[in-house]
């Protein structure tokens, strides 16, 4: 089922939270809704479920108008960041719930509830708990049972909001790939919401980055990451070391580092350098940024340089332990930094 999102607006009273968006999730697809606290990515979603309804604006469902279906009949799915699974039911009974409630001209039998429960504990691998309380359960298997509980009734969207956002990060990563290979077998068109950039990238079929209820860019997660259509997608997808810099004769200036200016006739321009595209050396070179390390970290498989530049810019390296333990760079000394990749943005005059 492909969804379309077509102009759509979406106010809090005086407040914008959605500013005429258009989106199109292909069918089958896993699509990320990527973006800071604010931005509008849970409006999005529940305007796509039905649960908020546009001021202006259409949701298309397979090329159909469906802005005015209610929730009931949209054959949505959902899985929340803090779904509350009914306490006093076991895992068996909440997965059932949906199939239950039905109209008895709709209501599947008892074997056949029982067999469809069943196998879908077995496909989120939680078969041997079915017997128990949800306070009996991890948080990771708890959204892993919310996820069989949506996916009971066959749902033709699945909308997921944060959902592994209150799991530890081991719990999250393991649940991430997770959600991915079931995504890759069941090819329900699913849009799920993250504020985290690696979760985005590592998940999704494509990213949607969103800034202040617009769109900054659609793409997938190499076009976004590789190829920022704004300095806050590029910002937002990694960090980042920002120098402002004057441009002259089409050519930006950093220390002695240049980089081409794209729009030359603006007098100056934000140059962007991610921390592990860049090079460091102890020989002196015109070309390049010159500084004095004033802070070394460990991060774990990489190792964080901080170099004090000459006017006065903290700028931040990355390097892999290999190349660390081959340069034994230490605090104090004076380095050359050259950066490999640079985006440069025209500043507004
Ligand atoms: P987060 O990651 O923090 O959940 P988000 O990107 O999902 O953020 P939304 O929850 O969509 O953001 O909210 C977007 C904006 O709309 C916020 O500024 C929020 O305060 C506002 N907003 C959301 N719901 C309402 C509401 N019912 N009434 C008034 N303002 C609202």
């Amino acid at each position: 089922m492909s969804i379309e999102v077509k102009n759509i607006t979406k106010r809090f009273g005086a407040f914008t939270a959605l500013d005429n968006l258009n989106l199109e999730v292909n069918s089958g697809e896993l699509l990320a809704l990527l973006g800071p606290s604010g931005c509008g990515k849970t409006t999005l979603l529940r305007v796509i479920a039905g649960l908020e309804t546009p001021d202006q604006g259409q949701i298309l469902f397979h090329g159909e108008d469906a802005t005015d279906t209610h929730v009931r009949e949209r054959q949505v799915g959902f899985v929340f960041q803090h779904y509350a699974l009914f306490r006093h039911m076991t895992v068996f009974e909440n997965v059932a719930f949906g199939l239950r409630v039905r109209t008895k001209k709709t209501r599947p039998s008892e074997a056949v509830i029982k067999e469809k429960v069943h196998a879908l504990l077995n496909m989120v691998q939680l078969d041997w708990l079915a017997d128990r309380f949800p306070a009996q359960l991890s948080g990771g298997q708890r959204q892993r049972i919310a996820l069989a509980r949506a996916l009971a009734v066959e749902p033709k969207v699945l909308l997921l909001d944060e959902p592994f956002g209150a799991l530890d990060t081991k719990v999250r990563k393991e649940l991430r790939r997770w959600l991915r290979r079931l995504h890759d077998e069941m090819h329900i068109t699913s849009v799920f919401v993250t504020h985290d950039q690696e979760e985005a990238l590592e998940v999704a079929d494509r990213v949607v980055v969103m800034n202040k209820g617009q769109i900054e860019q659609i793409g997938t997660p190499e076009q976004v990451y590789d190829t920022p259509a704004t300095p806050f997608v590029y910002q937002f997808l990694g960090d980042v070391n920002l120098f402002h810099s004057r441009v002259h004769e089409g050519w930006a200036e950093v220390g002695g580092a240049r980089f081409a200016a794209p729009d030359a006739s603006s007098s100056a321009a934000t140059v962007y350098v991610r921390p592990h595209e860049i090079d460091l050396s102890r020989v002196a070179n015109a070309s390049a940024i010159e500084g004095r390390i004033i802070h070394v970290r460990l991060l774990g498989a990489t190792v964080r340089l901080e170099v004090e530049a000459a006017n006065a810019d903290i700028v931040e390296v990355e390097l892999t332990r290999e190349r660390q333990q081959e340069g034994q760079w230490k605090t104090g000394e004076t380095v050359f930094l050259t950066p490999r990749e640079a985006k440069v943005y025209a500043q507004a005059a």
